[in-house]
C-alpha cells in the first residue's frame, strides 16, 4: 500500500532537494546538506538543470528524470517556479512537499494569488504541502533533516510546530544548550495545505511524541481544530502559546457581548474546552514541555518542599499557596519522626523540609528519599543554593537516582557555581528551574491535566424548544431587512427556548398603557417599544415600579417624548408594559461570534461587574452542563452568586441551564450574530429559586441562512 501525503511527509523513503545547489549559503545547499548530515537513510536526489552532481550526490535536471518512486520534494527554488515543478511533482507521483521558498501570501494580494494556485494545483495533484514561506521539517525519528536550520536538533520526545519560522531557528539553538531534544521540528509557515489541525493529528498518533508543542497566530479552522484537539489531549498533553489578536475583536459591536469579547476570549475558551495547555510565553511552553516531557504525571496535586536556605522555601510556598491546583503537602507523622531522627535539631522538619545552609548530598539524600516514600506527597521541589559546603553535583546524582517514580523538579538557583549540577540534571532529564516559581507553576500545570485527563466524556444536552416558532419570526425580519431584533420580539424567541419572560402588553397610546398596567397588576415597568431603539434606558425608555393610573399616563407621555427627542426618526410602536420582577440578582448571558470558532458565549454578573470590571467568562458553543458550570465559576465575582456574607445563594443551576438552552439555540439559528440577555434576574436558590430574562436584544446575519 502506499503512503498517505503526511506520512510521506513524516517518514519519507526518498527525498529530492529541488534547487540543491553546490553553492554554501544558498538555502538549496543547506537542505541538502541537513540532510546528508543528519543521517538520512533513504535516497536523496538533488535536482538542477545545471550541475550533474551535487554533494558528491548525482543530480537531475527535473523530477521526472528520476527513475525510482519520490516521496518528499523540498522546494528551494524562486516562487514564480514553484508552480510549474508542483505540477511536475504531480506527474511524478509524489505525496509531499515542503515548499520553503518565501514569495506567497506574505507579500500581499499578488502572493496571495500565487498561493491559492499552488494550494489549488497541490490539492488536484494529491501532494501534501507544508509551507510555503517556512524554515522546513525535521523529524529525529526518521534522521530526517529537511529544513536549512543552521542547528540540528537532539533527539527527544517533544514535537513543536511553529507559524514563526524564525522562532524555530531560536529555539533549535536554544534547546540544544539546554540538552532539550525534538522528536519533530515543524516551520508550518502560511499553511496553504498542511495546517496546525493536520499536524496536531498526526503528532497525536506519533508513537514517538510524549508532549506536543505549538506556537500559533491563527487556526485554520476553529471547529475542526477543537474536534482533533479534543481527541489528541486525551492522550497526551498539548501546550500552545497563541500569540497575535486577530482583528476581527475590535470590529465594532453592538451587542455587549460582542464588545467585552476581546480577540483572545475565543482561543482562551477553546483550549480550555479541549483541554489545550496555554503558555503565555514562550518560556512557559518549555518549562511545561520539559516537565512533561522528562517525568510521569503527578497523582495528586500536593507538593513537598526541600530546601538549603529559608527565603526560597518561602517563595515556594507562597507559589503553591498562590497557584490553582497545587497544594502544600502536610506530611505523615511516620515522615516527620524519621527526619526528626536523621536531621539535624536545627532543621525544619515540617513542609517545607529545611535541610539548612550546611547541607551535604547526604543531607538530601535523607529528606528526599523520605519524602517520596509519604503518601501524601506526589510530586518534590528540590532548592539547593550554592554555600560552602554544598554538594551541587551529588546532590544532582541523589535526584537522578530517584526519578522515574514520583516527578522531581529541582531548582538549583545560582549561576557559575550549580551550573555543574544542572549540567547533570539536565543529560538526565530532571526538570530544573532557575527560580522555584517556575517550577510550582509547572508541577501546577500538570496537575491541571491530570484533573482534566480524569474527567468522564460529557455530552452536549438538550431541551424542548419551538424552534418552528423562532424560525418564523427570524425569517419575517430577515425578509423585511431587520437586522437588530430589540426587546418586545427578541421576548418571544428566547421564550421559545423555554426562558421565563416577564408578562408584557404593547400599549400604543397612555389610555391603552393605563388599561394593561391595571390588567397586569401594579407595580408595572414601562419600556419604550422601538426598532430603532436597542438601548432603551439611555434614552430614558425604561421606567420601573409605576404605581398607579396616574404615574403610568405621565410616564407613557415622557417616555415617548423623550424617545422622540433622543431618535428624531425612530418609528415609535408604543410602550410595553411589564409585569415588575422584584428582588434577585442581575446577571448577564450573552452570544458573539468568532470569526474562527463561531458562536461564543458569555456570563456575567450584571452592572458594574460586567461594565467597569469586565468580569466576563466566554466558551464556544454548543456547550456541555460541565462548561456551562465552569462559565460560572471562573468568573471573580462568582462568590457573590454563591451567597457572600450571609446572602442566600442564587440559582446558580437555573444560570447553567440558560446558558445551555441559549448554546442550543444560537447552535440551531446560525443567522443569529450577537445577542445579550441582560439581564436575567436569578432568584435565590432557597426561595421559588428560578430565574427570568428581563431584557434580551438579537442582531441577525442577513446573509446567512
Ligand atoms: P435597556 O438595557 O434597554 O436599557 P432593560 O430592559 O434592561 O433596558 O431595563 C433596564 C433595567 O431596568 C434592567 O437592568 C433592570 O434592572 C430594570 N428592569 C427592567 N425591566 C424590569 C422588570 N420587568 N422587572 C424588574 N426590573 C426591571
Ligand atoms: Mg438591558
Amino acid at each position: 500500500m502506499s503512503k498517505s501525503g503526511l506520512e510521506c511527509l513524516f517518514n519519507p523513503s526518498s527525498v529530492a532537494v529541488i534547487g540543491a545547489s553546490p553553492k554554501k549559503g544558498k538555502i538549496g545547499h543547506d537542505v541538502l546538506f541537513n540532510l546528508k548530515e543528519y543521517g538520512f537513510k533513504g535516497k536523496i536526489y538533488p535536482i538542477n538543470p545545471k550541475d550533474a552532481e551535487v554533494m558528491g550526490e548525482k543530480c537531475y535536471p527535473s523530477v521526472l528524470d528520476v527513475k525510482e518512486d519520490i516521496d518528499l520534494a523540498v522546494f528551494a527554488i524562486p516562487a514564480a517556479a514553484v508552480i510549474e515543478v508542483m505540477k511536475e511533482c504531480g506527474k511524478k507521483g509524489i505525496g509531499s512537499a515542503i515548499v520553503i521558498t518565501a514569495g506567497f501570501k506574505e507579500t500581499g494580494p499578488e502572493g496571495k494569488k500565487l498561493e491559492l494556485e499552488l494550494a489549488a494545483v497541490a490539492k488536484e495533484h494529491n501532494i501534501r504541502v507544508l509551507g510555503p514561506n517556512c524554515l522546513g521539517f525535521i523529524s529525529s525519528t526518521a534522521h530526517l533533516n529537511a529544513s536549512f536550520a543552521a542547528i540540528s536538533p537532539l533527539p527527544g520526545d517533544i514535537a513543536f510546530f511553529s507559524q514563526s519560522g524564525a522562532l524555530c531557528t531560536a529555539i533549535l539553538d536554544w534547546a540544544v544548550k539546554e540538552k532539550i531534544g525534538f522528536s519533530k521540528f515543524v516551520s508550518i509557515g502560511n499553511k496553504a495545505d498542511i495546517s496546525e489541525t493536520d499536524l496536531l493529528k498526526s503528532l497525536g498518533d506519533d508513537p514517538d511524541t510524549k508532549v506536543i508543542l505549538g506556537y500559533i497566530e491563527d487556526v485554520k479552522d476553529g471547529k475542526e481544530f477543537m474536534r482533533v484537539a479534543r481527541e489528541v489531549t486525551a492522550k497526551k498533553p498539548v501546550i500552545i502559546c497563541k500569540a497575535g489578536g486577530s482583528k476581527a475583536g475590535a470590529k465594532a459591536a453592538s451587542s455587549h457581548t460582542g464588545s467585552l469579547a476581546g480577540s483572545d476570549a475565543a482561543f482562551d475558551a477553546a483550549f480550555a474546552q479541549t483541554g489545550i495547555i496555554r503558555a503565555e510565553t514562550i518560556e512557559d511552553l518549555f518549562d511545561y514541555a520539559v516537565a512533561f516531557s522528562y517525568q510521569k504525571l503527578p497523582q495528586g496535586p500536593n507538593l513537598a518542599i526541600i530546601t538549603n536556605a529559608g527565603g526560597p522555601g518561602i517563595i515556594a510556598v507562597d507559589a503553591v499557596e498562590r497557584s490553582k491546583y497545587a497544594k502544600v503537602a502536610s506530611l505523615s507523622k511516620e515522615t516527620v519522626d524519621y527526619l526528626r531522627g536523621a536531621l539535624p535539631k536545627t532543621a525544619a522538619l515540617n513542609n517545607p523540609v529545611d535541610v539548612i545552609g550546611d547541607a551535604d548530598d547526604q543531607r538530601y539524600k535523607i529528606a528526599v528519599g523520605s519524602l517520596l516514600k509519604d503518601p501524601g506527597v506526589d510530586g518534590l521541589i528540590v532548592i539547593l543554593t550554592p554555600q560552602s559546603s554544598s554538594k551541587i553535583k551529588e546532590t544532582a546524582d541523589v535526584l537522578v537516582s530517584h526519578r522515574d517514580g514520583k516527578p522531581i523538579f529541582a531548582s538549583f538557583i545560582g549561576g557559575k557555581l550549580v551550573d555543574k549540577g544542572v549540567s547533570i540534571l539536565q543529560d538526565n532529564k530532571i526538570p530544573n528551574y532557575r527560580f522555584p516559581e517556575r517550577a510550582i507553576s509547572s508541577f501546577d500545570i500538570m496537575v491541571k491535566h491530570k484533573n482534566m485527563t480524569d474527567l468522564p466524556k460529557e455530552a452536549v444536552k438538550s431541551f424542548p424548544a419551538d424552534k418552528a416558532r423562532v424560525k418564523k419570526i427570524i425569517d419575517e425580519a430577515i425578509k423585511a431587512g431587520q437586522k437588530e431584533i430589540p426587546e418586545y420580539t427578541a421576548r418571544d424567541i428566547i421564550e421559545s427556548y423555554g426562558f421565563r419572560i416577564p408578562k408584557s402588553t404593547l400599549a400604543k397610546d397612555a389610555a391603552e398603557a393605563v388599561a394593561a398596567a391595571s390588567k397586569t397588576g401594579y407595580p408595572v415597568v414601562m419600556k419604550i417599544a422601538s426598532p430603532d431603539i436597542l438601548h432603551k434606558s439611555d434614552v430614558g425608555g425604561v421606567k420601573v415600579g409605576l404605581k398607579d393610573a396616574s404615574q403610568v399616563e405621565a410616564a407613557f407621555n415622557e417616555m415617548v417624548k423623550k424617545a422622540k427627542a433622543a431618535v428624531p426618526n425612530a418609528n415609535i410602536l408604543g410602550v410595553l408594559i411589564q409585569e415588575m420582577a422584584v428582588g434577585g440578582k442581575e446577571v448577564i448571558l450573552g452570544m458573539t461570534k468568532d470569526p474562527q470558532f463561531g458562536p461564543m458565549l458569555m456570563f456575567g454578573l450584571g452592572g458594574i461587574y460586567v461594565e467597569v470590571l469586565k468580569d466576563v467568562s466566554f466558551r464556544i458553543a454548543p456547550i456541555t452542563p460541565r462548561e456551562a458550570g465552569e462559565m460560572i465559576d471562573s468568573i471573580k465575582s462568582v462568590a457573590l452568586l454563591k451567597g457572600a456574607r450571609g446572602e442566600k445563594p442564587a440559582d446558580i443551576d437555573s444560570i447553567k441551564e440558560g446558558l445551555l438552552r441559549l448554546s442550543q439555540m444560537v447552535t440551531d439559528f446560525p443567522m443569529i450574530k450577537e445577542l445579550d440577555i441582560n439581564p436575567l434576574k436569578v432568584f435565590s436558590a432557597g426561595d421559588k429559586g428560578g430565574s427570568i430574562a428581563i431584557d434580551a436584544r438579537i442582531s441577525l446575519d442577513l446573509e446567512k441562512k
